[in-house]
């Protein structure tokens, strides 16, 4: 009689992977640094409208016009500019608000100028002081 006592299976080997520390991109979580850096460029183009070949002033404007090319004598309207609607916010704040800060509204040089062809109707440009 022998006592074989049957041999214990042997414990499963369980492997476990050594924990390779985290890469300093994973760790961040940013790009990885290998990527090269390109800053954006914006590049603002300089545009001036030009809106009058023939310079326009605060009356009626002997020129030709860029739209029909007739010669004509430009129509002009007048408008209350920033500078009326500010002059007039200004005497509002002083007290003459009765009526008063209308008044740079009704002054010629406060004007806004706008010029129009009486020919074509199109707009010529603004005269502004
Ligand atoms: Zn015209």
């Amino acid at each position: 009689m022998s006592k074989e006592t049957p041999s214990a299976p042997p414990p499963p080997y369980q492997y476990v992977p050594p924990q390779a520390p985290p890469s300093y991109a994973q760790a961040v979580g940013g790009v990885p640094p290998s990527s090269p850096f390109t800053p954006q460029q914006r590049v603002l183009a300089v545009q001036q409208v030009v809106t009058t070949v023939v310079p326009i002033g605060h009356n009626s404007t002997h020129m030709i016009c860029p739209s029909c090319h007739a010669e004509i004598n430009s129509d002009v309207k007048k408008t209350p500019g920033l500078i009326a609607y500010v002059s007039g916010l200004l005497i509002a704040l002083f007290g003459c608000w009765l009526g008063c800060c209308l008044i740079p509204c009704c002054i010629d040089e406060c004007m806004d100028v706008h010029h129009y062809c009486p020919n074509c109707k199109s707009y010529l440009g603004r005269h502004t002081k």
